[in-house]
């Protein structure tokens, strides 16, 4: 008879995933945090039981720490797309998989990437908030004037499967210029009129909007920072829904303070949860709590691709999405 076994899910997953668990008799236990658990917490966690893998958010810094808590674990499926948080030569050395959910977020982090370029450029939220504060007088030609998209050239830094679809959407959707930069050849949008691929010091310097789909890496760590910030249009918008430490996040602040960079629209944060001093005071500065991945769908489907990833270690010995 094969062995029971069960998982550690750190926060509750939707239920597409739960079922599949149940479909194929893996037992779980899910944490009850109602913010991110600590690091303390995960540990306190991890030594109930001989769990055989967990199901971890990118809020959950998966380390040798903690993977010497509980060594009969040897999968951490990662309910996210990024994989920042969890620590590849640490794994490596244990002989653990580590695993993400690609895909299965692009539609809604391109979407959310767009709505913050025309939250910008159509002063979306200085309106609102101005209508709330009783301020409007009656039809007026001179206020809150915008930029158009079409004909504008957007610049997107990684072009993988969300860049693709922000690409798309602003060719075919805005009729925007659009050039990109990516260590790798991208034969998708080779082939689209209107699409060019430039080294990344072009897209910085040629955009009326940079906006940054790398994963965060050494390499990318401060991508944007006060160097390159100076090479931007003193009229450009800088949009992150990457992952905030891409940005330099003083920098910014001090560039937009200094009329550098005019604007910027960020999902993510260098310091999550917390704020840098300066940043909610400025105006042209649009913020969302990383919710760019935040649909029924996609969540779904990560909930889906993260349990199938444990699925298949179980039963195959190798699971959907190793990240090394
Ligand atoms: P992906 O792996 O498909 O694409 C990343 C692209 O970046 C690749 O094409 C890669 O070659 C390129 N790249 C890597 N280093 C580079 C560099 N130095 N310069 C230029 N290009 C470089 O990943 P994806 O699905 O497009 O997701 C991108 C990132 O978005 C994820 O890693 C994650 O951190 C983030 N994300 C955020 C949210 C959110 O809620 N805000 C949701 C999903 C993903």
């Amino acid at each position: 008879m094969q062995e029971e076994k069960i998982i550690y899910i750190t926060r509750k997953i939707p239920e597409p995933g739960l079922k599949l668990l149940d479909e194929h008799g893996i037992k779980y236990d899910i944490g009850n945090f109602k913010k991110p658990p600590t690091q303390k917490d995960l540990i306190k966690e991890l030594k109930k039981k001989n769990y055989s893998g967990v199901i971890s958010f990118l809020t959950d810094k998966i380390d040798a720490e903690i993977m010497g808590v509980c060594p009969s674990i040897k999968i951490y499926s990662n309910f996210a797309v990024g994989y920042d948080n969890l620590n590849i030569e640490d794994a490596k050395a244990r002989n653990i998989f580590l695993t993400n959910t690609p895909g299965t977020s692009s539609q809604a982090v391109a979407e959310h990437t767009i709505a913050l370029m025309l939250a910008l450029t159509t002063r979306l939220v200085e309106g609102d908030e101005y209508m709330r504060q009783g301020k409007y007088r009656g039809w007026n030609p001179n206020i809150f004037i915008g930029t158009d998209l079409r004909g504008k050239t957007i610049g997107l830094i990684g072009a993988g499967q969300i860049g693709t679809e922000v690409a798309k959407m602003l060719r075919y959707g805005f009729g925007a210029n659009v050039i990109y930069s990516d260590i790798k050849r991208n034969t998708d949008l080779e082939n689209i009129d209107g699409i060019i691929r430039r080294e990344t010091a072009d897209v910085l310097k040629e955009s009326d909007i940079v906006s940054l789909h790398v994963p965060l890496l050494p390499s990318t760590h401060h991508l944007i920072n006060a160097e390159t910030l100076k090479t931007m249009k003193t009229t450009s918008f800088l949009i992150n829904t990457s992952r905030g430490p891409v940005v330099d996040e003083k920098a910014l602040i001090e560039a937009l303070e200094k009329d550098i960079i005019q604007g910027a629209g960020l999902d993510v944060f260098e310091f999550e949860p917390k704020l840098s001093k300066g940043l909610t005071k400025l105006p042209d500065v649009i913020i969302t709590p990383h919710i760019a991945s935040s649909r029924q769908s996609a969540r779904d489907n990560m909930s889906i691709i993260a349990t199938k990833n444990i699925i298949s270690f179980f039963e195959t010995g190798k699971p959907l999405n190793n990240v090394y």
